[in-house]
């Protein structure tokens, strides 16, 4: 499978069980971090970016210029991703999990590689039996992922992303909830605020999606450090509190900055 270049983190030990001469950008001496945003917010987990998406989010920001996606170096400047194997990466989480019992597969788009997707959450969920998030875009289903997985983190993304352009797959997105119904899994919707128009395009795909409660949508403010996030955070608040839905806090970016890897 195709890792962006912060891969498999935060870890200390390879696939082997050899200690890596780097300590992790988190700067413990131990391997794990925290779920920084959403329904487990604050979970410690391991996560897997993969390299790779088939979108290009670009905020326009309100007082000029642009916000590009946060992890762009995962998603479209890939130039440091690597391969790796799938039994690789699995026994490397193995190697690095203490008591740690969630592994976050993240991107860029993580469908995108759907087949070594199935086989990575496969052996997650077998005899170790890790809890299993992936963090998609929401365009992509595959339902031979799909049942190895435990929490759908869905973050659609729409028009004001990218340059006005509709990219928004309802179809997919109720794919992704029928199988919580059917299967027993969870989900969260997770968008990002970045203007007023946002709140219109929100609320207009809801009433076409069913099986959803507020407490399933959540709201972020935009913004890749911390600073960026503070000013929009207020005018996110309100439309949380008027909706009914989750604010959704970005705790990494409080805890360790906007670095990769943490
Ligand atoms: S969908 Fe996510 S990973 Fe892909 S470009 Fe947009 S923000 Fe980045």
């Amino acid at each position: 499978m195709l890792l962006a270049k912060d891969g498999i983190f935060p870890i200390t030990k390879d696939s082997l069980g050899r200690q890596l001469g780097e300590m992790p950008a988190s700067g413990f001496a131990f391997p794990g971090t925290i779920q920084g945003e959403g329904k487990l917010c604050g979970m410690p987990s391991l996560f897997v970016r993969l390299a790779g998406c088939n979108l290009h989010c670009r905020w326009k920001k309100a007082g000029g210029g642009f916000s590009p996606c946060d992890t762009a170096y995962a998603a479209y400047e890939t130039r440091d991703a690597r391969q790796a194997s799938v039994e690789d990466v699995y026994r490397t989480l193995l190697m690095n999990r203490g008591n740690i019992r969630h592994v976050v597969i993240t991107g860029g788009e993580p469908f995108l590689q759907a087949e070594e997707l199935r086989e990575l959450c496969r052996l997650l969920k077998s005899g170790e039996s890790f809890h299993v998030t992936v963090e998609s875009n929401a365009t992509l289903y595959d339902e031979k992922v799909a049942q190895y997985v435990d929490f759908f983190s869905l973050s659609p993304k729409f028009p004001s992303s990218q340059g006005g352009k509709w990219i928004v797959r309802k179809e997919v997105i109720q794919q992704f909830i029928d199988c919580t119904w059917k299967r027993g899994k969870d989900f969260q919707l997770k968008f990002v605020y970045s203007c007023e128009k946002d709140i219109a395009e929100i609320k207009g795909l809801l009433a076409r999606l069913r099986g959803w409660k507020n407490e399933d949508v959540l709201l972020m403010p935009l913004g890749g450090t911390l600073e960026e996030m503070r000013a929009n955070a207020k005018e996110t608040l309100e439309h949380c509190i008027r909706e009914g839905w989750r604010y959704c806090d970005r705790l990494h970016l409080a805890l360790f900055g906007s670095q990769a890897g943490v």
